[in-house]
């Protein structure tokens, strides 16, 4: 028998991952790419490896983040130095990973976009399509699920700003919403610049519904709040898909990265999911002989101890008003200074049944193990 042919469809993490995996593992791959490699990229560049599954990237870095500062009423700095987050230029990692794809023998084609109706096309020329595409995929826009994404996603605005960070230095700053509405974000990839976004990711919150206008103004009255100054150079922004989708196979198709709607409920990160799921449908794909589980259930045993912590946690910060929410801030920066003696004692004890749940979330945001 000859090799396998895969045809992956976006060249984002998800994608690429697949296909430098897919071309080690001995399967010819072929990758379209609608864009330039590492161009028009929807992100604020933290790189989170949330499960120690991922290699820490080696070109595009920018500066290990060792601390994190979190805010609701007052700011907390959060130790970051045992966490694998990494502050990364997207663009010139993408191009690394092309790289290393195409000197595996992948063949790469950019600036070709592939539509919904040339998926029956290429499911007659390939053994397996990986749509890697984002949202909305292009397999959901031919098997009509692309209105899943909005509902189960995080609605986000972001600017490129330039502008003075320096006093911020290398740290991500994090300005959280009580009731699990969502965060603002300042995540300086220089002194120099900053990715500065918003998010909404409660999908019973109203703001949800704002329209893309009153979205930004919110993203322009909390830069004001904040004394965010600077040249705007780039507005991007959209929807993350933070529910991974109960079905991840349609026929020789396998849905990857956001497209499966893997990204973190909690957060939105999704490049170590998205890289995860790239490589894990090659893997799949390459041991397929006596099939045991799958590809959807091998994704899911994959990232639901994950997920399922994230969960949990969400449906905690769903009850906090910004009082329980900034002590629970305070808890989790282990810096009580702001807290007077009375408040500490009553917000323990009503965060105390949600202990276990937050011992859990520790362990797995330090190791990566999210399992019992
Ligand atoms: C504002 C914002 C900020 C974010 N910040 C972070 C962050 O800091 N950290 C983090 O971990 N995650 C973040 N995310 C989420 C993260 O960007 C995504 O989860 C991640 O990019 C998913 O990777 P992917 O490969 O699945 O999809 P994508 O990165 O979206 O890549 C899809 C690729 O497919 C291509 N494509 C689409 N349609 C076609 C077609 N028809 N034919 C050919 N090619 C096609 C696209 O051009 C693109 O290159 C953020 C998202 C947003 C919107």
């Amino acid at each position: 028998m000859g090799r396998q042919r895969v045809c992956v469809i976006g060249a984002g993490p998800a994608g690429l991952s697949a296909a430098v995996e897919g071309a080690r593992l001995g399967l010819e791959i072929d990758l379209f790419e609608r864009s330039e490699i590492g161009r028009h990229i929807r992100c604020a560049e933290g790189f989170f490896d949330s499960m120690h599954l991922v290699d820490k990237p080696k070109v595009g870095m920018r500066y290990k983040v060792d601390e994190a500062v979190l805010k609701v009423k007052n700011e907390y700095r959060v130790d970051c130095r045992k966490i694998n987050l990494w502050m990364i230029d997207r663009g010139e990692w993408q191009q690394d990973l092309a790289e290393q794809a195409r000197a595996e023998g992948v063949r790469i084609f950019e600036k070709t976009r592939i539509t919904s109706d040339q998926l029956a096309d290429l499911e007659s020329k390939y053994d397996w399509i990986i749509d890697a595409s984002g949202v909305p995929s292009i397999t959901s826009v031919r098997y009509g699920f692309r209105d899943y994404y909005k509902p189960n996603g995080a609605v986000t605005v972001q600017y490129v700003i330039k502008g003075d960070f320096s006093s911020q230095g290398k740290r991500l700053k994090f300005l959280a919403f009580p009731h699990y509405r969502g965060y603002f974000w300042v995540f300086p990839k220089s002194s120099t610049t900053a990715n500065v976004g918003l998010g909404y990711f409660n999908p019973e919150c109203k703001d949800r519904s704002l329209s893309g206008k009153q979205l930004w103004a919110r993203l322009d009255q909390l830069m004001v709040q904040e004394k965010i100054t600077g040249q705007i150079i780039k507005r991007t922004g959209g929807v993350v898909p933070i529910r991974l989708r109960e079905q991840l196979q349609y026929g020789k198709i396998l849905l990857v990265g956001d497209a499966a709607g893997c990204a973190s409920p909690l957060h939105g990160g999704g490049i170590d999911t998205a890289l995860i799921t790239g490589r894990e449908a090659v893997r799949w794909i390459a041991g397929n002989k006596e099939k045991e589980s799958s590809f959807t259930d091998a994704v899911w045993r994959i990232l639901s101890p994950k997920l399922n912590v994230e969960k949990q946690v969400c449906q905690i910060w769903k009850g906090l008003d910004l009082e329980a929410l900034d002590m629970a801030a305070a808890l989790i920066a282990q810096n009580y200074q702001n807290i007077g003696i009375m408040k500490l004692i009553r917000y323990s004890i009503r965060l105390l049944p949600k202990l276990s749940t937050a011992l859990r979330f520790r362990r797995g945001l330090m190791t990566g193990r999210w399992t019992n």
